[in-house]
């Protein structure tokens, strides 16, 4: 992989500057993070601005609406829209950047047709009904299931911690189209389907977060119908459709986050300057060794999304490497934070306090970092199974 930036790519990183310049003044204030029909208008209106201006899905295929873009003038954007404090994805996470790459990579042209271009445009979000109570990190053990009536599928069941499900338009969700028997074990008999939330059936109860928002729900299914036409992959193959789009979820969808982390970081240790932290040589080390840890994971960013681009545009499984240490990454530093803030880190109006609290899910959302380190050790390192 080479580093270096070409010509071209540095002129592609100043046009991004000068409109980054230009519109981020005129944006309306970020909204309360409590009210999510706000925060949905305000995530919609910024990737209207980002499709209008041809920056949305800069690296998605051509020919699923994308721009085509190289990994490297990818990663530029990210970098300039971190570095100008552009919103980011927001309630378009999902859409944008697991279920949307999904569809690309494995829908029919109908699908990708009439799927992706509401999310590269923002008219569209979506949600993820992966989790169950009873299936987390053993996922393949769901129990929703769908049932085949005509050309639709009638969808009982129950899931749990569906981020954004109170403004999504649609889930991509996971069923069981065929029972768990001797014959069929229970990572067959799994289909990926694309559920409309306003479907008759489908009810949606909040849960309250630690850091007090209501970014997840619980969902109920009561005969929900679903046209086959939605399914993703053929039926009973939505393990390995799954897998797809865990591989998108994991190795690509924090990226940009990366660069926040490390924005945070540098005012952080402005911080510390102003408050006389900095004077404490243990505080120094601690931001010494974040730094490097930060600037480790965007060299290991730049890797994988150079090797999925080069394989296909589907992550491998080093975004499990990438997922371990950045989630862990992400708690010490907003634990530095509470450091550095000293009393003041009792005080939630205080920046970084509410996110030093939401920093504890990321080593649980998207995969437990127990179960990173078993794809790690098993599928990585060769390691023999755990029992
Ligand atoms: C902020 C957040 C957002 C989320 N958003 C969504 C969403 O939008 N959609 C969705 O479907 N889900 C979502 N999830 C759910 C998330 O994917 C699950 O919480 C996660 O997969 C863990 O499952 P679980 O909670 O059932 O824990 P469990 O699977 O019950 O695990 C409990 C503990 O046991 C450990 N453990 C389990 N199995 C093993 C094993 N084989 N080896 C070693 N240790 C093991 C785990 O690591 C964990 O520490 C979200 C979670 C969070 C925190």
């Amino acid at each position: 992989m080479d580093l270096t930036y070409t010509e071209e790519e540095e002129e592609f990183r100043a046009r991004l500057r000068e409109w980054l310049g230009k519109v981020l003044p005129g944006l309306p204030p970020k909204p309360d993070p409590a009210d999510w029909p706000a925060r949905r208008r305000h995530d919609a209106g910024w990737q209207r601005m980002l499709y209008d201006a041809g920056y949305a899905g800069l690296h998605w295929p051509v020919d699923a609406g994308g721009r085509g873009a190289t990994p490297t003038q990818h990663l530029i954007y990210l970098e300039e829209t971190e570095r100008a404090g552009a919103p980011y994805v927001g309630a378009n996470f999902v859409g944008l950047l697991h279920a949307g790459p999904t569809i690309a990579a494995e829908g029919t042209a109908e699908q990708r047709a009439r799927w992706l271009p509401p999310v590269l445009c923002g008219d569209e979000m979506w949600c993820q009904g992966f989790s169950e109570p009873d299936a987390g990190s053993d996922l393949a053990s769901l129990r929703t299931k769908a049932v085949r009536d005509g050309d639709e599928y009638v969808v009982t069941g129950s899931k749990i911690w569906t981020s954004h499900a109170e403004v999504a338009d649609w889930c991509e969700l996971l069923v069981r189209t065929e029972p768990i028997s001797a014959e069929v074990p229970k990572h067959r008999g799994i289909s990926w389907l694309a559920m409309p939330m306003d479907a008759p059936g489908v009810t949606i109860r909040p849960l309250r977060t630690l850091a007090g928002s209501t970014e997840f729900a619980e969902m109920f299914l009561d005969e929900v119908r679903v046209p086959v036409g939605n399914r993703v992959g053929d039926e009973n193959d939505g393990w390995r459709v799954t897998m797809v789009t865990l591989s998108f979820e994991r190795g690509t969808a924090f990226v940009g986050e990366v660069v926040a982390c490390r924005r945070t970081l540098g005012q952080l240790a402005a911080e510390a300057r102003k408050n006389g932290r900095w004077d404490d040589p243990v505080i120094r080390r601690k931001l010494g060794r974040l730094n490097a840890e930060l600037s480790a994971l965007w060299r290991l960013t730049q890797w994988n999304v150079s090797e999925a681009q080069a394989s296909g545009g589907v992550p491998g499984i080093g975004g499990s490497v990438f997922k371990l240490r950045y989630s862990h990454a992400r708690q010490e530093l907003y634990d530095t934070a509470a450091e550095v803030l000293g009393p003041d880190s009792l005080d939630l109006a205080r920046e970084w306090n509410l996110d030093r609290l939401s920093s504890l899910s990321y080593t649980i959302a998207a995969g437990t970092s127990q179960i990173q380190q078993n794809i790690v050790a098993e599928r990585i390192l060769g390691l023999p199974k755990g029992r």
